[in-house]
């Protein structure tokens, strides 16, 4: 039985239903889930969501590790779609500069929710020194194992129960992850005590706010019913941070992922499941569309198009709360 929850943000009970009856557009797996907003706090979640043991379900072997599984490039790596796509992003980086991580000294990284480990892979190329707090214990064996991260810095849990020292941490990043939390606060409290004072928390979702979303409504593939429990945008995602004591520093479209979330990715990507190696495979036309999309989307996010937002907070360096 789906169960009925307090609004994970407020612990309020009053809802208004955005969306009845939502289901599983990635992987179709059965079960329908309405998305409501909290009408104490506006936060938009999933509610009644998936228990813990049909959630379960919804996280079949194809969907983890890597997270939400991606198809290929509609048009491949070839060095001239790569030198086109360069000039396309041209726009981008002019318009939001080098990745905010570029600025930082490196130091300590916790990826929470480590996944594949693309993320710490590159930090670590910068001189990050990378651990991992995963739950899923073949997942963060896989990745640790992949990265030649030792065994002292993975820790398998989740991340409001981890046992790790406060203050630890001069980076803290969650790659797709928050919008999956059953219990987002704890783990933004649980983050916060891990911070050191001065320290980031970078986080990637879908932005429920952005045009995208509004434009798909309950079609739109961020929504990624029943698996994402809590639909962040900006305000919403500010404010949680905000009572953990941590505040919003950056944020920008994320670059680098499959922004157009349209139907045709959704074919796409439903070839690559059977098997198939996904974009490549369909007909030619599709392709040139899903192409498009693709380098319209990268255009537009350097004009404020966010589908996926890419966030950072920041722990002031008076709150360092030392607890036991
Ligand atoms: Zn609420």
């Amino acid at each position: 039985m789906p169960e009925a929850v307090p609004c994970p943000g407020c612990s309020g009970g009053r809802f208004e239903t955005i969306f009845e009856d939502c289901s599983d557009l990635w992987l179709r797996i059965p079960g329908e889930y309405p998305v409501v907003r909290c009408l104490e706090c506006g936060l938009v979640q999933t509610n009644p969501r998936p228990n813990p043991e049909e959630l379960e379900a919804f996280y079949p072997e194809e969907y983890a590790p890597a997270g939400c599984p991606m198809p290929d490039r509609p048009m491949g790596r070839t060095p001239l779609v790569r030198a086109f796509r360069w000039v396309v992003a041209l726009p981008y980086r002019l318009r939001w500069g080098r990745e905010f991580v570029s600025r930082l000294v490196p130091g300590r990284v916790l990826d929470v929710g480590a996944g594949n480990g693309s993320r710490l892979a590159r930090l670590e190329g910068r001189g990050w020194e990378p651990w991992i707090l995963e739950p899923r214990a073949e997942t963060a064996r896989e990745t640790a194992g992949r990265l030649g991260i030792p065994e002292e810095r993975v820790v398998v849990a989740y991340a409001e129960d981890a046992d790790l020292p406060a203050g630890h941490f001069d980076l803290v990043v969650m790659d797709h992850t928050v919008e999956h939390l059953s219990d987002p606060r704890a783990v933004f409290d649980s983050i916060s005590r891990l911070l050191k004072g001065g320290g980031r928390l970078l986080i990637t979702c879908p932005n429920y706010g952005s045009l995208e979303s509004r434009l798909f409504g309950r079609w739109w593939m961020g929504l990624d019913m029943p698996r994402h429990l809590t639909h962040f945008g900006a305000g919403t995602l500010e404010r949680m941070a905000a009572e953990s004591g941590l505040e919003m520093e950056d944020i920008r479209p994320q670059y680098g992922t499959l922004v157009m979330f349209s139907v045709v990715f959704r074919h796409a990507f439903a070839k690559g499941l059977d098997g198939s190696p996904g974009a490549k495979t369909l007909p030619l036309p599709e392709r040139l569309v899903a192409f498009a999309l693709e380098q319209l989307a990268t255009v537009a996010q350097a004009f404020g198009y966010m589908p996926m937002m890419e966030v950072v907070f920041r722990k002031p360096p008076a709150s360092v709360r030392e607890e036991a």
